[in-house]
C-alpha cells in the first residue's frame, strides 16, 4: 500500500542530498537506497508479483515530487518505473525471478534503447539481435549512446533490430548487469541531470533466447503501447516537478529579497508579478493537461495517443520556459548558484531532447490529428 509518508521519506533523502548530487554528478546512491526501501519501485507493477498496483495518476504524482526534491533521483526512478512495466508486459521467460525483484526494489532496471547509429529514432535501432542455429540463443551487438543509470542498474532492457531479420522489426531484452559482455563506454558529464549516470554503452554477448521480452518483433508493440504513455507520462512529470521547484523558489526569493531604498521586496514589482503570473498559469494548465492525460491512459479513448503525444512536449516546452523566466526574475541571485533555481533550470533542458524528443512529438501529434501514419 502506498502512503503518502514513505514518499515523503525518499523526497526528504533526495532534496537533502540533491545539491551534492549534482556538484559532484555522483549517482543518488542515497535517494535510491531509500527507493529500494520504500516498495515505490514497485508503484505501477501488479500485487500479485509485489507491487503496489497503482495507477497512472499515483504515478505522476510520485515523479513529480522526486522530481521537485532531486531531478537525477526522478530520473533513475522514471527509467526503471518504464523498465519494469515493459517486463510486466511481457516477462521474458528465462527470467521468473525478474518482476518480483523489480517491484521489491531487489533490482534495480532500466532502458537501453538510444544508439549512436539511430540517435533519439528509438524506434528503429540499427544494433542486431542474431539467433544461433539451434535457436536456443541470442548474439546481441549494440551501441547504446545513453543508458541512464549505467553501471548501477541490475538489469537493462534493451533494444535491437530483430532476429526476424524484417526491416522495421524490433526484439526487446531483459540483460543483467553481470553479464560480461555489457560495457559502460564513458563516464557521464551532462549539464543538468548530473547524477544520471546516463553513460553510452556496449553490448557485444551472446544470451538465451528465453531473456526475450515476448515474442519475436514483439519490441515495436512494446515500445508504442507500453514504454511510450508511461515514459511520456513520467517524463512530462519530471519537467513539470522541474518548474515547479524553481516557480516555488522564485515566489520565496522574490518576496524575501528587499529593495531597501523603496521599503519594498522584488515581488512589489509589476513586472516581477506579472512575470510570476505567467509562469503559475503555464504551471498550473501543464499540470492539468498531465492529470487529463493520466486518465486517459487509466481509462483509454480516441484521444488518448494525441494527449500522450502532446503531454511531454508540452510540459519539456513548459519546464524550459518556467525556468528560464525563473532564472530572469531572481536576477543574479539564481546566477551565482544562491538559489536551487539554477539546478532546476541545468535539469530541465533534458527533457526535450530526451527520446520522444518534443519536435519529434509534435509532428507526430500533427501527423495523428490530420491522418496522417506516424511512421
Ligand atoms: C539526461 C538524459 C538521459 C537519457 N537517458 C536515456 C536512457 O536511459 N535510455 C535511452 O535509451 N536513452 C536515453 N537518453 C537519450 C535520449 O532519449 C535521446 O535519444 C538523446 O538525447 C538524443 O540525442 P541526440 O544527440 O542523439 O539527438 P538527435 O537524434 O541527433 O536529435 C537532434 C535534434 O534533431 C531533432 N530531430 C531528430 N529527429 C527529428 C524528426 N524526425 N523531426 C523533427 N526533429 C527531429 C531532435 O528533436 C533534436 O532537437 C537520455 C538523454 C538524456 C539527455
Amino acid at each position: 500500500m502506498l502512503t503518502t509518508d514513505a514518499v515523503k521519506q525518499v523526497v526528504d533523502v533526495a532534496a537533502g542530498n540533491a545539491e551534492q548530487v549534482d556538484a559532484d554528478g555522483a549517482f543518488p546512491a542515497a535517494a535510491i537506497d531509500a527507493l529500494q526501501g520504500s516498495g515505490l519501485l514497485g508503484l505501477i507493477l501488479p500485487e500479485a508479483v509485489g507491487g503496489l498496483g497503482a495507477g497512472p495518476l499515483e504515478f505522476i504524482e510520485v515523479v513529480r515530487e522526486l522530481a521537485a526534491a532531486c531531478g537525477s533521483t526522478a530520473m533513475v526512478y522514471l527509467m526503471h518505473a518504464a523498465a519494469a512495466v515493459t517486463v510486466a508486459a511481457a516477462p521474458p521467460a528465462g527470467m521468473p525471478e525478474l518482476l518480483s525483484a523489480m517491484a521489491s526494489g531487489k533490482a534495480l532496471g532500466t532502458l537501453a534503447f538510444s544508439e549512436r547509429g539511430s540517435r533519439s529514432h528509438f524506434w528503429a535501432p540499427v544494433s542486431t539481435a542474431a539467433l544461433s542455429d539451434n535457436g536456443e540463443s541470442v548474439k546481441l551487438l549494440a551501441d547504446k549512446s545513453w543508458v541512464t543509470s549505467a553501471g548501477h542498474a541490475d538489469v537493462y532492457v534493451v533494444s535491437a533490430g530483430s532476429a526476424s531479420g524484417i526491416a522495421g522489426e524490433v526484439d526487446l531484452f531483459a540483460v543483467p548487469s553481470s553479464d560480461s559482455g555489457l560495457s559502460v563506454v564513458a563516464p557521464f558529464a551532462g549539464m543538468g541531470l548530473r547524477g544520471n549516470a546516463s553513460s553510452p554503452m556496449t553490448l557485444d554477448t551472446t544470451i538465451p533466447v528465453t531473456s526475450r521480452l515476448g515474442e519475436q518483433a514483439a519490441g515495436f508493440a512494446l515500445m508504442m503501447q507500453t514504454v511510450l504513455p508511461w515514459f511520456n507520462l513520467g517524463n512530462a512529470a519530471v519537467s513539470l516537478g522541474l518548474a515547479g521547484a524553481a516557480y516555488a523558489a522564485t515566489i520565496a526569493h522574490t518576496g524575501s529579497a528587499r529593495l531597501e531604498h523603496l521599503g519594498e521586496s522584488l515581488s512589489g514589482l509589476p513586472t516581477i508579478r506579472a512575470q510570476i503570473a505567467r509562469m503559475g498559469t503555464t504551471l498550473t494548465a501543464q499540470r492539468a493537461y498531465l492529470k487529463l492525460a493520466a486518465d486517459s491512459v487509466s481509462a483509454p479513448d480516441d484521444d488518448t495517443l494525441t494527449h500522450v503525444l502532446g503531454v511531454k512536449a508540452a510540459a519539456n516546452d513548459a519546464a524550459l520556459a518556467i525556468t528560464e523566466s525563473a532564472m530572469r526574475v531572481c536576477g543574479g541571485a539564481a546566477f551565482s548558484k544562491h538559489l536551487p533555481i539554477e539546478r532546476a533550470f541545468r535539469d530541465a533542458r533534458a527533457g526535450a531532447v530526451m527520446a520522444p524528443t518534443a519536435d519529434v512529438l509534435y509532428d507526430f501529434y500533427g501527423k495523428a490529428v490530420t491522418g496522417i501514419p506516424l511512421f
